[in-house]
């Protein structure tokens, strides 16, 4: 009896998400924080009080969380909703609203695979050549497609740069919809909801599509914890219109974030000063590791905006292999862009290593 045959045909060509466990001495391969943005003593009491009452569910609508970054986000926390990552609020974007979903590649591999998952068609625009979105050609296929959904990761993973606002706005306003009234047809043709992934802005230091959210209704923003130091929390972030919320919520699950992630969450997220000192450092670290790739023969390394850096290089695997033996573990992106490396930002001990490392091997 071949038990496959029971699993649904999209599912059965899906293959599992690969998260090899490389042992190594430096881990620069997974965009997570060097530093774990929660090592205060107020956070150990609060998991202490939280551990007493595990016996209770955990409240399924993150109420303080929620008012915590609406209040830092000057929005109604009506305007949020939270995930188990935000990789859980792809899932519940794409179960709520289906295909087909668009995005541009190469980008967060996530948008594909679970769409994929969801059995909801992929269309896939490749980027121009500096890494920017072809808006003609989105253009076009929002036109042929109609797609429900489309992704933006800006900055993008995994090129690193912010993708030209003027560029997400043409698409935002090509597949917006004005508030309908009686007897009135839709404004747009095509209505579709673009979802900005903002899981690295908080290294550009722009924020230019949260004051749109009241001007466009299809405009879904996307923020996550992951990135600035609490990756083991799974936490993410929709923010968007209340109809959009609302919609969405509908499809989570109850209790999709446990207790202990919500108030070590917020406990995190009121230390601001400290997650701003470490974000600092890593922008300045970035800074400091792009210029001296640059130095470095054979190695290009593309401008980020994010807290990693793209990087081509002559014979990419080996260079990879060969940093991996010397301890440091980055992430081969060959499969995806030609001669391409990404290494993740970390602390400037670890930076040099990866450096030295680096400049040996070349
Ligand atoms: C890392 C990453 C995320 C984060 O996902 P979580 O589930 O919140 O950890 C989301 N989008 C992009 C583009 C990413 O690179």
């Amino acid at each position: 009896m071949d038990i496959r045959k029971l699993v649904k045909p999209n599912i059965r060509s899906l293959r599992a998400y690969h998260a090899e466990e490389i042992p190594c001495k430096v881990k620069l391969d997974a965009n997570e924080s060097p530093y774990s943005a929660i090592s205060n003593q107020r956070s150990a009491i609060s998991l202490e009080k939280n551990l007493q009452t595990l016996n209770r569910y955990p409240d399924p609508q993150a109420k303080a969380l929620k008012n915590l970054i609406a209040k830092d986000l000057r929005i109604k926390s009506g305007n949020i909703l939270h995930g188990n990552g935000s990789d859980e609020l792809i899932y519940y974007m794409i179960t709520t609203f289906g295909g087909p979903v668009m995005y541009p590649v190469p980008t967060f591999s996530m948008y594909g695979i679970i769409s994929q998952a969801l059995g909801e068609k992929k269309i896939e625009i490749p980027l121009d050549n500096k890494f920017d979105l072809d808006v003609e050609k989105i253009l076009k296929g929002i036109e042929k497609y109609k797609p429900k959904l489309i992704f933006l990761s800006s900055p993008n993973n995994p090129t690193g740069n912010c993708f030209s606002s003027d560029k997400i706005l043409r698409i935002i306003k090509a597949t917006s919809f004005s508030k309908q009234r009686r007897g009135e047809r839709p404004f747009a043709p095509t209505l579709s909801l673009v979802v900005v992934d903002e899981a690295y802005q908080p290294f550009t230091g722009k924020s230019e599509f949260l004051p749109l959210l009241g001007k466009y209704r299809n405009l879904v923003i996307m923020r996550t914890l992951s990135k600035i130091g609490l990756a083991g929390l799974r936490l993410g972030f929709l923010i968007a219109n209340e109809e959009i919320i609302n919609e969405v919520n509908k499809v989570r699950l109850p209790f999709n974030v446990n207790s202990l992630s919500q108030a070590v969450a917020i406990e995190a997220l009121i230390n601001k000063k400290q997650l701003r000192t470490y974000i600092t450092s890593i922008i300045s670290e970035r800074k400091r590791l792009f210029r001296e790739m640059e130095k470095i023969d054979g190695i290009t390394p593309y401008p980020s905006d994010a807290n990693f850096i793209l990087f081509r290089a002559a014979n990419a695997v080996r260079v990879y292999k060969c940093l991996l033996e010397k301890g440091v573990l980055i992430r081969d992106m060959t499969g995806v862009i030609e001669n391409c490396l990404r290494v993740t930002v970390g602390t400037p001990g670890e930076n040099t290593v990866f450096l030295k490392a680096l400049k040996q091997l070349i």
